[in-house]
């Protein structure tokens, strides 16, 4: 898959098979000094029916980390609220960020 954005949090509407059809994402956590304080807040939890529809397919392709605004401004990879890390991965639990580092 021609990606660098792997995300986990397989009960968002975006996902389908573990990559984000969204579009764009905003991640937030601008006081974030871990990765638990950051989380997807483009996340949308599926209800019952939505679990097997392609109804969060906004874009053709899976989007990458250009396409992420980024509020976590205390992450070593974010350029004036850009991502610039080589890839990430959002958590399943609570959509965090796992690639946020300090
Ligand atoms: S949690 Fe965020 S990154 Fe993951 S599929 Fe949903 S919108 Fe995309
Ligand atoms: S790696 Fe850092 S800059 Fe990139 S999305 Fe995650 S928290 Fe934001």
């Amino acid at each position: 898959m021609d990606t660098n954005l792997r995300c986990d949090a397989t009960r968002c509407i975006h996902n389908h098979g573990n990559y984000c059809y969204a579009g764009r994402i905003n991640i937030d956590g601008k006081l974030a000094d871990d990765i638990d304080d950051t989380y997807c807040s483009t996340f949308k939890e599926k209800d019952y029916q939505q679990f097997t529809s392609s109804i969060g397919i906004d874009s053709q392709k899976p989007i990458n980390t250009h396409q992420i605004k980024c509020d976590a401004l205390k992450c070593i990879h974010n350029d004036n609220k850009l991502c610039k890390a080589d890839k990430i991965k959002i958590n399943s639990g609570n959509a965090s960020c796992d690639m946020f580092e300090e």
